[in-house]
C-alpha cells in the first residue's frame, strides 16, 4: 500500500515538473517575441525626427509658403498688368455709317439689312423727302437708328445768303419735329459738306468760313465724313471699286465716319452693305450712331476735321 502510495506521489511530481517545463518554455518564448518587438519599437523611435529636426522641418515649410505666397502674388500682378496691355494694344475701333439724301423707298432695304445685321446708323435726311416718306422716317427712328436734318431743299442756292439758308434749314427742322414729335438736335450735315465748290459759286469764297463760325456761335454742329463710297459719284456702277474705296480709307483709321447716300436709284448701296458692315466687324470696329455719341466722341471728329471744321480759303 505504502509503495502505491509512493509510485502515485512520483507519478505527480513527474507530472507537475514536465507542465512546469513546459509552461517555463513558453513563456521564455513569448518573452522572447516581446523582446524581439521592443527591439523593432526601439528602432523605429530612433528613426523618429528629434525636436530640433521638427522645428528646421517647420521652418521649410513656413519658408515654402511665404515663397509661394509671393509667386501667387507675382503671378496676380503679371495677370492684370497683361490685361492692361490687352486693352492698351487693341484701342477701340469706332465706325458710324452715315447714309444722306433720304428717305426713299431704298432706306426700306437699308434698314432691312441694318436690322438684320442688327447694326445702327444715323441718316441726314431731306424735308421734302420726310415730307414724302414720313412712315419710313418714323420706322427709322424706332428701329434705333439717328435721324439728322441734311437740308429741307438740297438746293445749292441755299449758299447764295445767310438768311436763305438760315431759312431753309429751320424748315427741315420744323418738318422733322411734325414728323417725329420732338425737337431737332442742333447736328446737321451740309448739302455737299463744309466745303463744296457750289457754296463759292453761290455765295462766294467767303461765304461759307463766315457761314461755318455763325453756326458755331449758334450751337450748331455740323458732320462731315473722313471715308467715302463713292456711291453719288459714277464708281456706283461698279460695287467692287466702292467695296475697295471704303477699305482704302478705313486702314488705320480707328476712328470713322463713313458716308452713303441711301436714294432710290442707289440700289450698289443696299447690295454692299452686308459685306461693308461684315469688313468693320472683321476689323473689330465698334458701329456708332449719333442718337447716343457721346461729347469725347464729338471732341474727336473736332480733332480729325470730321466736325465743326474750320473752313478758310
Ligand atoms: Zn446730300
Amino acid at each position: 500500500m505504502k509503495q502505491k502510495f509512493l509510485g502515485i506521489l512520483f507519478l505527480t511530481a513527474i507530472f507537475i515538473f514536465t507542465a512546469y517545463y513546459i509552461g517555463l518554455n513558453q513563456s521564455s518564448r513569448q518573452l522572447e517575441l516581446l523582446n524581439e518587438k521592443l527591439t523593432i519599437l526601439e528602432q523605429q523611435m530612433n528613426n523618429l525626427p528629434n525636436e530640433n529636426e521638427l522645428e528646421e522641418k517647420e521652418q521649410q515649410v513656413a519658408e515654402l509658403e511665404t515663397q509661394i505666397k509671393t509667386l501667387n502674388d507675382k503671378i496676380q500682378q503679371l495677370e492684370s498688368e497683361l490685361s492692361r496691355l490687352a486693352v492698351e494694344k487693341k484701342p477701340t475701333k469706332k465706325v458710324f455709317l452715315t447714309f444722306d439724301d433720304g428717305p426713299s423707298p431704298l432706306t426700306k432695304d437699308i434698314l432691312a439689312i441694318l436690322n438684320k445685321k442688327n447694326v445702327q446708323a444715323t441718316f441726314f435726311t431731306i424735308g421734302t423727302m420726310m415730307e414724302q416718306y414720313p412712315e419710313i422716317v418714323k420706322q427709322t427712328y424706332e428701329n434705333g437708328h439717328m435721324v439728322l436734318p441734311h437740308s429741307y431743299s438740297h438746293n445749292y442756292s441755299i449758299y447764295s445768303t445767310f438768311d436763305m439758308f438760315y431759312k431753309d434749314l429751320a424748315k427741315v427742322e420744323t418738318v422733322y419735329e411734325d414728323i417725329l414729335g420732338f425737337k431737332s438736335p442742333t447736328i446737321f450735315r451740309f448739302p455737299g459738306g463744309s466745303s463744296n465748290p457750289s457754296s463759292i459759286k453761290f455765295g462766294g469764297k467767303q461765304f461759307m468760313p463766315s457761314l461755318t463760325s455763325d453756326l458755331r456761335a449758334r450751337g450748331y454742329t455740323y458732320i462731315d465724313w473722313n471715308v467715302i463710297s463713292g456711291d453719288a459719284t459714277k464708281i456706283s456702277k461698279k460695287p467692287n471699286k466702292m467695296l475697295e474705296q471704303v477699305i482704302k480709307g478705313s486702314q488705320n483709321n480707328n476712328f470713322i465716319v463713313a458716308l452713303f447716300h441711301d436714294i432710290a436709284p442707289n440700289k450698289a448701296t443696299a447690295q454692299l452693305l452686308p459685306e461693308i458692315i461684315d469688313y468693320y466687324q472683321k476689323q473689330d470696329y465698334t458701329f456708332r450712331t449719333f442718337r447716343d455719341v457721346t461729347s469725347e466722341e464729338i471732341e474727336e471728329m473736332m480733332k480729325r476735321g470730321i466736325a465743326n471744321k474750320t473752313i478758310s480759303y
